[in-house]
């Protein structure tokens, strides 16, 4: 048996940092006796900052982003264009796309992409409401930013056939050569898809 080098609760809080995505039982220790001496400066903030998400967070029932106010702060932002929604799998990525200030769309989250092998279907994933935004005449396109995986690929084209009785014009993320990237590193893969999806210079 291995023998437990600190107190039940210390133990507790190690196995429940070490659920946390990217964390594996030894940074989750590193990362608990971090707390432990920042107590003050870090523990009890992070505590409170917890207790407050757990009181106040919420799915927006517009767009499905997770915020602290429903609808969300990007749905009630009235600068942004209403002619678009950006379809995204995940809040992450809504949160991503957010930080490069890639779009000034709505979004609209589907909550993961469909995969017959995982047994996640149409009915999983908040389509019906998408197709129902979609519908609302102020709404002209739908850009499907989705991973470039077969996942997410698939998801687009169903979407993609689901959209085609809704006056929009449907466009999806191009696939090609990363900034910064070279040519020499990348898959055969995204090399084809740039060379495909070239652009005028
Ligand atoms: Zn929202």
């Amino acid at each position: 048996m291995v023998s437990s080098v600190a107190g039940p609760e210390i133990e507790r809080l190690i196995q429940l940092l070490a659920r946390l995505p990217g964390l594996g039982p030894r940074s989750a220790r590193r990362a608990a006796l971090h707390l432990i001496k920042k107590r003050e400066a870090l523990m009890t903030p992070l505590s409170a900052a917890l207790q407050v998400a757990i009181d106040k967070i919420q799915v927006c029932n517009t767009c499905g982003n997770i915020d602290t106010q429903n609808p969300c702060t990007v749905c009630t932002d009235m600068r942004r264009d209403p002619s678009i929604i950006v379809v995204v799998a995940d809040v992450a990525d809504l949160w991503a796309l957010e930080r490069a200030h890639a779009t000034n769309g709505f979004y609209h989250v589907l909550g993961a992409t469909l995969s017959p092998l995982d047994g996640v279907g149409p009915q999983d994933l908040t389509i019906d409401a998408l197709v129902q935004r979609a519908l609302d005449p102020r709404v002209t396109e739908i850009i499907l930013a989705l991973n470039a995986t077969v996942d997410g690929q698939t998801t687009a084209h169903y979407i993609t056939d689901l959209l085609q009785e809704a006056n929009v014009k449907v466009t999806r993320l191009a696939h090609g050569v990363p900034v910064g990237g070279e040519l020499d590193y990348l898959d055969e893969g995204t090399l084809s898809a740039a060379m495909r999806q070239r652009t005028l210079f």
